[in-house]
């Protein structure tokens, strides 16, 4: 099947040639004719597999057909950050470039009046945050009556983010007659119930099921105490100088910590996470994107869902709390056809949560196996003398072995 073969209109067809995408991904493949057909759809899909076009590709074509009505916003798509409302908004713009259809991405965290002039010149397709959307819902800013689809994105963030009330209360404003579509990357009771409250006869559609991550990624992890991840991360970042990483820890502090740690041996990062302002955020997110920073050191919840062309390592620095987050975190490397490495620094006291992801992937995760010797030369090697209190000890082993006193 191509995409010349759907009944999609010929300026969204020619789009997806311009942009390179001949054939529909397996999600597309099982998701873009049911939209088509009017029918509810509910996707369980890992990140990287092509489901933001999968739900673009025919709504863009539907509401470019009805155009003609001018009826408002016929389309919907809720996402629980702010960057996937910009990214999901960007990929409706580079598909539709030709429909005339008009997506906008709304989010919070910045000034309202230039938002209130683009909804008041009237939009086709709106990529929402829930906060600030229902923030001019009530200053009557957005209308939702005309509303065709309505798509939940990264349904199971939603949910971990405390939106269900969200979700539940834009039912108010939307017509009950519908498309939904909703695509969650997991799947657990709380999504099933949730998806079952929102869609209606929904197709169900889930993408390999029993290896929720992405074939393209190979992985691997290194038992590592906890203080010296530092070196470890230097180390490789050294000898991989060029290759793009994001590195995930656990907190925000820890997320500034590491930032810290790697400029005191000349590394160069930036972090990025929920406590950072919006506006730079975005810069962060473009710095990395075009390669003026090449490492992205980051906290969960900040790096969801992201898409950023090649990212060549993802390092799990800290071993996620939720095995699900490990799958997300490494659906950042790997992405479309390219390869992509998953590195996880795993402490003693977070062996069981490590188990839990082997257990929760399936995925046979290999051991860097490091020698006492090639651990030594590790932290031997770091450039950080200043601090490092095990290679300090080292020396006066030594010196003391040598007769000398410390
Ligand atoms: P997503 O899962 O929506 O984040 O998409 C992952 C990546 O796959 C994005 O970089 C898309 O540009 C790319 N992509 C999506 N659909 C196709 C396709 N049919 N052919 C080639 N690349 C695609």
């Amino acid at each position: 099947m191509k995409f010349s073969d759907y009944n999609i209109t010929k300026e969204v067809k020619s789009q997806l040639n311009v942009l390179g995408y001949t054939r529909p991904t397996d999600i597309q493949f099982k998701a873009i004719q049911h939209i088509i057909d009017g029918e509810d759809v509910m996707a369980i899909a890992q990140t990287g597999t092509g489901k933001t076009a999968a739900f673009a590709i025919p709504t863009l074509s539907v509401i470019q057909k009805s155009k003609k009505k001018n009826n408002g916003i016929g389309c919907l798509v809720m996402v629980p950050t702010r960057e996937l409302a910009k990214q999901i908004a960007t990929v409706y713009r580079e598909i539709g470039k030709d429909t005339g259809v008009k997506t906008f991405g709304l989010f919070g965290g910045v000034e309202q009046e230039q938002q209130i002039r683009t909804l008041n010149n009237g939009i086709d397709i709106l990529v929402s945050t829930p906060g600030r959307m229902f923030d001019l819902i009530s200053q009557k800013v957005i209308d939702l009556t005309n509303i065709k689809f309505l798509v939940l994105d990264e349904a199971d963030l939603m949910l971990d983010l405390g939106f269900a009330k969200d979700i539940e209360d834009v039912m108010a404003f939307i017509p009950r007659k519908r498309q939904t579509l909703f695509f969650s990357a997991t799947i657990s009771k709380k999504i099933k119930s949730l998806a079952y409250d929102v869609v209606r006869n929904a197709i169900r559609i889930q993408i390999s099921p029993k290896n929720p991550v992405a074939k393209t990624i190979e992985h691997a992890f290194i038992k590592v105490s906890m203080d010296d991840k530092r070196f470890f991360l230097e180390n490789m970042i050294k000898e991989y100088p060029e290759k793009k990483a994001v590195i995930f820890v656990r907190t925000q502090v820890r997320a500034g910590r590491v930032v810290d740690a790697l400029k005191r041996v000349s590394i160069e990062s930036e972090c990025m996470h929920g406590g950072i302002e919006q506006k730079d955020r975005f810069l962060i997110l473009d710095r990395f994107r075009t390669g003026e920073n090449n490492v992205l050191v980051t906290t969960d919840v900040a790096a969801r869902g992201i898409d950023i062309p090649n990212v060549e390592y993802v390092v799990n620095y800290d071993i996620p709390d939720v095995p699900e987050n490990y799958v997300h975190r490494c659906g950042r490397t790997g992405r479309g056809n390219k390869r992509g490495q998953a590195l996880a620094f795993c402490s003693e006291s977070e062996q069981e949560l490590f188990d839990a992801i082997v257990e929760y992937t399936g995925q046979d995760i290999e051991e860097y196996e490091v020698s006492k010797g090639e651990y030594l030369s590790i932290l031997d090697g770091s450039d950080d003398g200043s601090s490092n209190w095990k290679l300090l000890l080292k020396k006066a082993n030594e010196e003391s072995e040598k007769g000398l006193d410390w």
